[in-house]
């Protein structure tokens, strides 16, 4: 496996790779590394010739008072998992390199962004296709793999690239869970023993309501269920919960037939977020 930080070399590396014919998939990641991960990184070898995993903590998608400087980076370890997953190259730029001093230039989708997580977190999706959109010129992946855990980004980043013409196939990958359904996230490190414990009702409510959408309630009394739910999780405070057409992440109406079901949720003073598909 080889460790790039610069973006010119592994342009370069890429480029004369698929000038041989070979497929490349790109895994972008912010590190600390976990099962949920690993899935898309097996996802891209067993797929494509070449995989390319970027580790950044990317900056400009955190708001003022979000946890930019406390998100964990445990660089070594990360190393280990992508050589032990068979990874070609583990991109490591840095913001300096990222991020010229006259940087100035933003992708933000007008509609998507706008919803949901972009309601309390409005630079978020900006932060998020902006880096995407450089790593997609950077790595030039045939395909690129997203999880499903972050339903919204993956719906935003299928968009940007129909909209800006990018000839990238992206990939939604399963949400990858432990034992007690809670949905894995580099950020559950901040959780207590107790509150991972407590989380985990957070998917038990999801799992209700999908049962609900499937014997054909009503959405909005589906909702209220599972709002009653997870204000019964300890110490929860609900950002949304939001019902939505899984394809173009419309409200959802109860005619549809695919619905996402979408929550974001303070646990303590962790934000944690989940998701579950229902299809009629
Ligand atoms: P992150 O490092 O949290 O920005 O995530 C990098 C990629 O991994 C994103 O496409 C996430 O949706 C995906 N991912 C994170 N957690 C999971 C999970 N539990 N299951 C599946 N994919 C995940």
């Amino acid at each position: 496996m080889k460790i790039i930080k610069k973006p010119e070399e592994l342009q370069k590396a890429i480029e004369a790779l698929k000038k041989k014919g070979k497929t490349v998939g790109l895994v972008p990641t912010m590190g600390a590394l976990h099962a949920g991960h690993i899935s898309l990184m097996k996802k891209s070898v067993s797929q494509n010739d070449i995989t390319v995993v970027s580790v950044y903590v990317n900056p400009i998608q955190f708001g003022p008072n979000e946890d930019y400087e406390r998100y964990p980076r445990p660089v070594e370890h990360d190393i280990k998992v992508c050589k032990e997953n068979k990874v070609d190259f583990l991109f490591l730029p840095t913001n300096e390199t990222l991020y010229n001093d006259n940087f100035s230039t933003y992708i933000y989708n007008n509609k998507l962004a706008k919803i949901m997580c972009g309601v309390t977190r409005p630079i978020h999706f900006q932060g998020v296709c902006t880096v995407v959109s450089k790593l997609f010129n950077i790595a030039m992946p045939t395909r690129a793999y997203f999880g499903l855990k972050d339903y919204q980004q993956y719906v935003i980043v299928k968009q940007m690239a129909k909209d800006l013409n990018f000839n990238i196939k992206v990939i939604g990958c399963a949400i990858v869970r432990e034992k007690s359904g809670l949905a894995m996230s580099s950020r559950n490190t901040y959780l207590s023993q107790q509150a991972k414990q407590d989380a985990a009702g957070i998917y038990k409510s999801l799992c209700l309501a999908k049962q609900q959408f499937c014997e054909g309630k009503k959405l909005k009394d589906i909702k209220k269920k599972l709002e009653k739910n997870i204000l019964a999780v300890a110490e929860s405070k609900i950002d949304y919960i939001e019902l939505r057409n899984s394809e173009n992440l419309d409200l959802a109406a109860d005619k549809d037939k695919s619905v996402v079901i979408a929550v974001a949720v303070k646990v303590g003073n962790v934000r944690l977020i989940d998701n579950i598909v229902c299809k009629k």
